[in-house]
């Protein structure tokens, strides 16, 4: 029998890193422990979490788009948190845990920009020192969000190794935790990397389903018969499931990117085309070649973009708790088309994902259905990207 290992899901995460790493790690790992045991900290995420976040969000009912589907339709507005993504959420506690841990300094790569935005907002507003690491690539595809981060008081590093977009970043910000550790906290985006982290970022996104759940209760007056979230590295959607999870009726699906299909190898569905890997600290599944070689990824949206999932989400497969599907790039542009014109409401790329997928599903299913769709943000940081790719006319 195997042992249970609080560092594992399964088989799945642990903690694959140099021996540098293993002391900071622990170190984080007990500071944890004792963060959520601290009343006046506790006291003090509450109410950033409410008045800076802007929480709790609304969920509301997609009226329209319900009838236009034949399903009861409701929409956990992730869009409306401060600087517009549930990314906030989790920043904003890891950034409160740096202060905790006696740290002045916060590091954190980022992709498209978004969790550099949130980690540079929750560091200004707590006065803690913040460093981003940025592929050059990545800073030149994303130049509002640089410009974002600098306003808010942040270091954008631009990093020109390798292919210089995210998992490069991520490189050198773990270069810069083992060489300052004593006064930086890396503050890693979702549910990745070594433990403690892909239980910690969870913990912070939690708050999402614990909402969902009272307010469908309180508006239907009973559980959702489905829950849809796109999963890039999986925050927003563990984030939404969790609460869920012991209600064995509520099926739950996460959508990965499917970019220009399975078959072009240019996508970034980890669960149709991956393999039991190593990346960044943890097991999961990896889009990889035969000789091991991570493979690049493609999707419309920066965001899911990765070629690793959270290793708590290959758990959960494992166990057939949650199920997997995958939105092609032109099935997420109809998905947004569809959201903004049936209910005002622009999402974000990543987020039109789920919502195209509702929309497949939808077809599938008997009506009247209670589905809740996690829109983790807004779409204004694509407009440039769809008005690049022709989607709108006129
Ligand atoms: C970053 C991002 C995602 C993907 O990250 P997860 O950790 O999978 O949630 C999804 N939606 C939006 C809007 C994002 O910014």
């Amino acid at each position: 029998m195997r042992l249970r290992n609080k560092k594992y899901f399964g088989q799945f995460g642990g903690q694959f890193v140099p021996e540098t790493l293993m002391q900071p790690l622990t170190e984080l790992e007990r500071a944890y422990v004792k963060f959520k045991k601290d009343k006046k900290t506790q006291a003090e995420l509450k109410s950033l979490i409410k008045d800076f976040v802007g929480r709790p969000t609304p969920l509301y009912f997609a009226q329209k788009l319900s009838k236009k589907l034949g399903q009861i339709i409701y929409l956990k507005r992730e869009d409306l948190t401060h600087t517009g993504a549930h990314k906030i959420n989790n920043a904003a506690g890891q950034a409160l845990l740096a202060k905790f841990m006696g740290k002045r300094r916060v590091i954190a790569e980022t992709g498209a920009g978004q969790h550099g935005v949130a980690t540079a907002a929750a560091a200004a507003k707590l006065g803690l020192e913040c460093v981003v690491y940025m592929g050059k690539v990545d800073m030149g595809r994303q130049a509002p969000n640089v410009l974002r981060m600098k306003l808010l008081g942040a270091k954008v590093v631009p990093v020109a190794s390798g292919s210089q977009t995210l998992k490069d970043a991520i490189n050198e910000a773990l270069r810069d935790w083992i060489a300052n550790v004593s006064t930086t906290h890396y503050l890693l985006g979702s549910v990745l990397g070594p433990y403690p982290y892909p239980a910690m970022v969870r913990d912070f996104q939690k708050i999402i389903g614990q909402e969902a759940r009272k307010q469908i209760l309180q508006a239907e007056g009973r559980l959702p018969d489905y829950l849809v979230a796109c999963v890039g590295g999986g925050s927003n959607a563990l984030g939404l499931f969790h609460d869920f999870l012991p209600d064995k009726k509520v099926q739950m699906i996460g959508v990965e990117a499917g970019g220009l299909g399975i078959k072009s190898g240019k996508h970034a569905a980890r669960f149709f085309g991956g393999k039991l890997g190593v990346l960044h600290g943890t097991k999961s599944y990896v889009l990889q070649d035969k000789f091991g070689q991570i493979l690049t990824t493609h999707s419309i949206s920066a965001g899911l973009d990765y070629p690793s999932v959270g290793p708590e989400h290959s758990f959960l497969r494992q166990q057939k708790r949650i199920s997997y599907a995958y939105i092609t790039d032109r099935e997420a542009l109809a998905g947004l088309k569809l959201l903004s014109q049936q209910e005002g409401i622009i999402p974000a790329l990543e987020s039109a994902h789920a919502v195209a997928y509702a929309s497949k599903l939808a077809k599938k299913i008997f009506h009247g259905k209670l589905i809740i769709i996690n829109l983790s943000g807004r779409g204004d940081k694509d407009l440039e990207a769809i008005r690049d790719l022709g989607v709108i006319h006129g």
